[in-house]
């Protein structure tokens, strides 16, 4: 079976990490618009220069040139031995578009994975991340604990707070993903490929889960 996966879930769902070890497992490729992007613009061509003018900017590139960047690594790949797309589609355009490339292939997508989780419990995991000063091991409040507070257990020294980490930014981030994604999440919905999952559960847990949904 070929999975043609696409991964939708709020910032601090743990999706990117989840999807990597999900490709690893299933022998696809995990692909984020990031990497299609610098894959396209190392390649060069028109779509990849248009794109590369918004990255620049620190803007967001529009969906028609992102759509095209998208065609081409499913033409470079041959998308049809699969894939797990991560962060795209963002939109429903570009959900509606990918439709149509896979069509054109006579490869539908097999699954939508959401990993789900409500406000309080993003920004409450996006909040509690801590990093240790001197080794920078990674903790947090509540999943990841040290054994003293406030204290490495590695090194032993002092941790603090990730400085981007505010609420505010936090609850922004939420804020765009849940204006832009509601509707893909609503069409994976109506096409019945949308496979929801708590991601409130523990790591291992939200992966079996994961595995079993798309081979069913
Ligand atoms: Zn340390």
């Amino acid at each position: 079976v070929n999975h043609r996966l696409v991964f939708l879930g709020p910032p601090a769902s743990g999706k990117g990490t989840v999807a990597a070890v999900l490709s690893r497992l299933l022998g696809v490729p995990h692909v984020s618009t990031g990497q299609m992007f610098r894959q396209a613009v190392q390649k060069g061509g028109p779509a990849a220069e248009a794109a590369r003018e918004f990255i620049e900017k620190g803007q967001l590139v529009p969906d028609p040139i992102t759509m095209q960047i998208v065609r081409q690594w499913l033409d470079e790949s041959g998308g049809g031995d699969g894939f797990i797309l991560d962060g795209f589609p963002r939109t429903l355009p570009q959900a509606l578009g990918l439709d149509r490339l896979l069509q054109e292939r006579n490869q539908p997508l097999t699954h939508a994975v959401l990993l789900d989780l409500d406000d309080e419990d993003c920004v409450a995991r996006g909040l509690g991340r801590m990093s240790c000063e001197k080794c920078g091991t990674l903790y947090h409040v509540t999943f990841v604990p040290p054994r003293r507070d406030g204290v490495c257990d590695a090194c032993g020294g002092r941790l603090q707070r990730r400085a981007d980490d505010n609420e505010r930014t936090v609850r922004e981030r939420l804020e765009i993903y849940r204006q832009q994604t509601l509707q893909v999440v609503g069409h994976y919905e109506k096409r019945r490929l949308l496979r929801r999952v708590d991601a409130r559960l523990p790591k291992e847990q939200v992966l079996e889960t994961v595995l079993k949904l798309v081979q069913t």
